[in-house]
């Protein structure tokens, strides 16, 4: 990958194609600008493994070129990374105060990031780094101080939208102001790189405004206890649930580490000083049921979070009984649906009300990304030569690609990841791509998302494992019966796992029989045969293809 003299190019290193993992780099001459580094949630198909990270080796390998790491926002999929790969990058970061506090708190547990410097800038800020300009727009979002980047080198001017939104009434934080995109772009804008996460949807995403009436009109409908789930880092509808308490005459408490944080993130930036104070956990239980409500963690199932606890009966304080609610004041991220679906599930067998956005005509909860509407609005503000859709799924990247193309915007990309992207005051072009990839991170090491041990964990847990050791003299005979060891495929302690047991044994002695004197001399040749020989019996028996594994110990 070589950058031509004057060439200005665009890589999203992750985040295009899939939601999360957002990695992006803007290239001009020779040097690099990184925007977000997030982390994704990984699916079945990654058993054993919680959280993905982009593959930073192309940035890693010109680590020395990076200008500077602007962070968007502190939501997860743009900030989550930086304490994982940072240490391989080293770069100087950028971001507004509330997001460096966010990264601030994650480096305390990364020790190797000790020495990052972290530059805090105000929305409206502009920076020079190497040869780009960076300004720093303010938009509104579910979370404080997000903003859109305006990334300005000679070759030609970007906007980099990140996530956002139009709510006409955020409740923490600032509007998006049309004016200032206007002001942006009255130099002209060679292309919008652009949030899709919400481009299949009509119309416009709402208004945390219209939250907190929706949620008070829903707490009024339930009599008894309130649990209530939402994003950790939604300070605005931390408030929303908080004004909307205090007008039905209801104390809130707070439970869930990643609560406890933002909002100490929160308050230590000036937001949520002008709500009623939280009671502890252990107030809380003193409270009548109809007194209280508890906002909880775990809004996307996950299996260690508050709320997963709560709903099978595991919390050390809060039990839920017939007729209490729990509220889901979010929505699943594409790929956590069946572990919502798993706590849901827990909480009805238990006689508790559900109460999701989709069973409720009150407003509870908002998306913070544009809908089709909103883009509109942002491509009228702007007039980009060209659009490349990033952050999202490849039906949402076409989606906005197509609306791009039907508000007449001569090209609209949706780039792979790794696309290298062209961009120059005539639009943008895909000239090249470049190697890029997930890495897994397990509580010990952080491989490649594609490393074997992770595909045979996968193979695993649908085929089940035998292993046998074979112990034999000299000549080749069996030193005593073979042991035998499976996994996932019979109940040892069963009449019918003993039987499967001793047919295997049986199955290995006649390979053995089989075998001329020659044969028996060679280790490897054994192991083979008799790996296939048992394969092949559990095959037949079983219609399973274990892993199977022969060792052969000579004595
Ligand atoms: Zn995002
Ligand atoms: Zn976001």
């Amino acid at each position: 990958m070589h950058l031509g003299k004057d060439e200005l190019v665009f890589i999203p290193l992750g985040g295009s194609e899939q939601f999360g993992v957002n990695l992006n780099t803007y290239g001009y001459k020779s040097k690099w600008l990184i925007v977000d580094c997030g982390i994704g949630f990984a699916d079945h198909r990654y058993p054993g493994i919680d959280i993905l990270l982009p593959d930073p080796s192309f940035l890693e390998e010109r680590k020395s070129d990076i200008a500077a790491m602007i962070i968007t926002h502190a939501h997860e999929d743009h900030v989550g990374a930086v304490p994982h790969l940072w240490p391989r990058l080293r770069c100087p970061i950028y971001c507004t105060a509330f997001t460096a506090a966010a990264l601030m708190s994650k480096f305390e547990e990364a020790p190797d990031c000790a020495d990052a410097r972290i530059t805090i800038i105000k929305p409206g800020d502009t920076i020079k780094a190497g040869p780009f300009k960076a300004s720093f727009i303010p938009v509104a979002h579910s979370i404080p101080e997000t903003c859109s980047v305006l990334v300005e080198t000679k070759a030609g001017r970007v906007l980099h939208s990140a996530d956002w939104n139009l709510d006409p009434a955020p409740v923490v934080g600032v509007k998006t102001d049309g004016a200032l995109f206007k002001e942006a772009a009255k130099k002209g804008i060679a292309a919008y790189v652009g949030d899709s996460t919400n481009a299949e949807v009509p119309g416009y995403s709402g208004s945390e405004g219209d939250v907190e009436a929706g949620m008070e009109a829903v707490f009024k409908e339930c009599k008894k206890r309130i649990v209530i789930t939402i994003f950790s880092s939604n300070i605005g509808r931390i408030r929303s649930i908080a004004k909307a308490a205090e007008a039905c005459g209801r104390s809130v408490c707070v439970v869930g580490r990643s609560l406890h944080k933002m909002i100490g993130n929160a308050k230590s930036c000036g937001y949520l000083n002008d709500i009623q104070d939280f009671v502890t956990e252990e107030d809380a239980l003193h409270l009548p049921d109809d007194k209280t409500v508890i906002i909880a963690t775990g809004s996307q199932g996950e299996s260690r979070a508050q709320l997963a606890r709560i709903a099978n009966g595991s919390h050390p304080n809060i039990k839920l009984n017939k007729g209490d609610s729990v509220i889901f004041s979010s929505r699943a991220i594409p790929g956590n649906e069946k572990e919502v679906i798993g706590v849901q599930n827990n909480l009805a067998a238990a006689g508790v009300h559900i109460i999701t956005p989709r069973h409720t005509a009150h407003t509870i909860h908002v998306s913070g990304h544009p809908a089709q509407e909103e883009i509109k609005a942002m491509l009228g503000w702007l007039k980009p030569k060209s659009v490349i859709a990033v952050h999202g799924e490849r039906t949402m990247l076409e989606a906005q690609a197509r609306l791009a193309k039907a508000e007449g915007i001569e090209t609209a990309i949706v780039p792979n990841n790794g696309s290298v992207i062209r961009i120059s005051d005539k639009g943008a072009e895909v000239i090249d791509h470049v190697e890029t990839g997930l890495l897994a991170v397990e509580p010990g090491r952080v491989l490649e998302a594609d490393h074997s041990s992770i595909s045979q964990r996968r193979k695993l847990q649908y085929s089940g494992t035998v292993h046998v050791t074979l112990v034999v003299d000299g000549r080749g005979d069996l030193m005593g019966d073979p042991k035998i060891s499976t996994v996932g495929l019979e109940d040892a302690e069963t009449e019918d796992g003993k039987m499967f047991h001793d047919d295997v044994l049986a199955e290995v002695e006649d390979i053995l029989a089989d075998m001329t004197r020659e044969e028996l001399k060679d280790d490897a040749y054994i192991a083979e045969e008799v790996r296939i020989g048992i394969r092949r019996y559990v095959m037949h028996v079983l219609r399973i293809k274990p892993i199977t594994s022969v060792h052969v110990v000579r004595v």
